[in-house]
C-alpha cells in the first residue's frame, strides 16, 4: 500500500471513531442528565443531610415504584384530559388497559401505599419520607421541574392538626438550613377546602380568560390559569394585582386552620411571605399549601395539605400533609457556592510487586474493618504513578508495601504532607494510621 493511501485509510478510521463516539453521545435523551463523579461530594452530602434530617425528625422510610397507573394520576391532579395528556410520559409496553405513567412525583404514591398496605396501623399520624426520580413531560407552572428530576419528600399521614404543617414546612427548611443555602424564601398561601375553593377557582379562571390579551404569550395559550398565578412576566404581574384573591373566599374552617398555621410559624421564627396565587391549581392541595425559593427566585421546595386525596382513589379519609424537597436544583446551587464535605480523611494505599499487591487485600481489609476509609490505584505499576495519584487525591496519609516490607510483615506509613515516613509492623499499622488521623 503507497504512503498516501495509507494515510487516507488512517483518516477514514479517524472518521469512523469519531462518527462512532458522536452517536455514542446521541443517545442521550433531552431532559434526562446524568450525575457524574465530579458532583460526587454534593450528592453524597445531600443525601447524607436528607436523612439525618429525616431521622431528627422521626420519618419513617418509604419506597415506592417510578411506574404508577395513569388513572391513579389523573385522580390526583383531575382527569380532565385537556389537563392531563401530555404531561407525563407515558410508559410505552403498557397495555391499553393498563396505561402506565412514569410518576410525575413520589409524594402522592405515598397515600397509594399508606391504603394499600393499611399503614394506619403502622403508626398514627404516620410520619414517613422517601426519595427518588419523578418525570414531568410538561410541567403546568413554573414550580416544577420538568424533564427528569429527583425528590426528597416528607409526609404526615393521618392528622389534620396545623402543627403538621408546621412540622413538613420545618423539616423542608431544616434540610435548607443544613446544607449552607441562605437567603431562601418562605412564600405561602390557603387554597380552602371542598365547600370553599370551588368558587374561587371559578373566579379566577374567568379572570384569566377575560384577561388573556393582555398577558404574556405563554400565559395566554396555557391550558389553564395556573401558569399566569406564577408568571414573572411584567404584564402578568400587573394584571395579577387586581385578579381576586382566595383570602376573601375561605370558609371559616379554612380562616381558622391557615391563622393557626401562621401563628405557628410565627412563634418558631420562622419568616414567610404570605403568596395570594401559590398553587392553586392542582386540585389535589387543600387548605396550606407553600413553597420555598431560592434567592435567584428557583423553586426548591413545595407542599401542602392534601386531606382528599385518600378518598380520592378510594380510601376513607386519612388528612395529610407532605412537601417535596427538587435535590437537583439544590445540587446546581451548591455547585456554585461549594460546600466543605464533612467526611473523614482517608488514606492512600501503595503496593510495589506481585508479593505486595498479593498482601494489599488483607491489609485493606482490616484498615476498612476498623473503620478507615482506604483508596488504591493497584492496577498501576510504578510506585512513581500510585504516588502522584495520591496527591491529587489529597489524603493526609499514605501506606506503602514494598516486596522487602511484604516479606517482612511491615509497612510504610507516609505523611504526605510533609514527607516523613515510619516503618511499623502490620499489627500496628491500625493503631499508628488512627493516631495520625487524629493529629489531622
Ligand atoms: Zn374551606
Ligand atoms: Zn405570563
Amino acid at each position: 500500500m503507497d504512503k498516501r493511501k495509507s494515510e487516507k485509510k488512517k483518516d477514514t478510521q479517524k472518521s469512523n471513531s469519531i462518527r462512532q463516539e458522536k452517536n455514542i453521545h446521541d443517545f442521550s435523551v433531552r431532559g434526562f442528565a446524568d450525575i457524574i463523579p465530579k458532583d460526587s461530594d454534593i450528592w453524597r452530602e445531600i443525601i447524607k443531610t436528607g436523612s439525618l434530617v429525616a431521622e431528627l425528625h422521626g420519618f419513617h422510610y418509604m419506597s415506592t415504584p417510578a411506574v404508577e397507573s395513569a388513572a391513579f394520576f389523573e385522580k390526583v391532579f383531575g382527569s380532565d384530559k385537556k389537563l392531563t395528556g401530555g404531561r407525563w410520559y407515558s410508559v410505552f409496553g403498557a397495555t391499553a388497559r393498563e396505561r402506565l405513567v412514569l410518576r410525575p412525583t413520589g409524594l402522592f404514591p405515598m397515600m397509594r401505599s399508606y391504603i394499600n398496605h393499611h399503614l394506619g396501623y403502622f403508626s398514627s399520624p404516620l410520619k414517613a419520607f422517601f426519595y427518588g426520580k419523578s418525570f414531568i413531560r410538561e410541567a403546568t407552572d413554573k414550580l416544577w421541574p420538568e424533564g427528569e428530576f429527583s425528590e426528597w419528600g416528607f409526609a404526615v399521614m393521618g392528622d389534620n392538626d396545623p402543627i403538621y404543617d408546621i412540622e413538613i414546612i420545618k423539616s423542608a427548611a431544616h434540610f435548607l438550613k443544613m446544607l449552607k443555602i441562605k437567603k431562601t424564601v418562605l412564600k405561602i398561601n390557603a387554597t380552602g377546602c371542598r365547600a370553599c375553593a370551588g368558587s374561587y377557582r371559578d373566579k379566577i379562571r374567568t379572570y384569566w380568560t377575560r384577561e388573556k390579551q393582555n398577558l404574556c404569550k405563554k400565559c395566554a395559550v396555557a391550558q389553564d390559569f395556573g401558569r399566569f398565578l406564577s408568571c414573572d412576566e411584567e404584564g402578568c404581574r400587573t394584571r395579577r394585582e387586581s385578579a381576586p384573591t382566595i383570602l376573601d373566599y375561605l370558609c371559616p374552617n379554612c380562616n381558622n386552620h391557615f391563622k393557626a398555621v401562621l401563628e405557628l410559624l410565627e412563634e418558631d421564627g420562622l419568616q414567610y411571605e404570605l403568596d395570594n396565587y401559590l398553587i392553586l391549581q392542582e386540585n389535589v392541595w387543600n387548605r396550606t399549601v407553600f413553597s420555598i425559593f431560592s434567592q435567584s427566585g428557583v423553586c426548591l421546595a413545595l407542599g401542602g395539605r392534601f386531606d382528599y386525596l385518600s378518598e380520592l382513589v378510594g380510601g376513607r379519609s386519612i388528612p395529610s400533609v407532605g412537601c417535596v424537597v427538587f435535590t437537583n436544583r439544590l445540587a446546581e446551587l451548591l455547585k456554585s457556592c461549594p460546600i466543605e464535605t464533612k467526611e473523614k480523611p482517608k488514606v492512600f494505599f501503595i503496593a510495589i510487586g506481585d508479593h505486595a499487591k498479593k498482601a494489599s487485600g488483607r491489609l485493606l481489609a482490616m484498615l476498612r474493618d476498623n473503620g478507615v476509609g482506604a483508596i488504591e490505584a493497584l492496577g498501576k505499576k510504578s510506585l512513581r504513578v500510585q504516588l502522584k495519584a495520591a496527591e491529587r487525591m489529597k489524603v493526609p496519609v499514605s501506606l506503602l508495601l514494598g516486596q522487602k516490607e511484604a516479606f517482612e510483615e511491615m509497612v510504610i506509613i507516609r505523611d504526605m504532607r510533609t514527607g516523613a515516613q515510619e516503618t511499623v509492623t502490620m499489627k500496628k499499622m491500625i493503631e499508628t494510621v488512627k493516631k495520625k488521623m487524629k493529629e489531622i
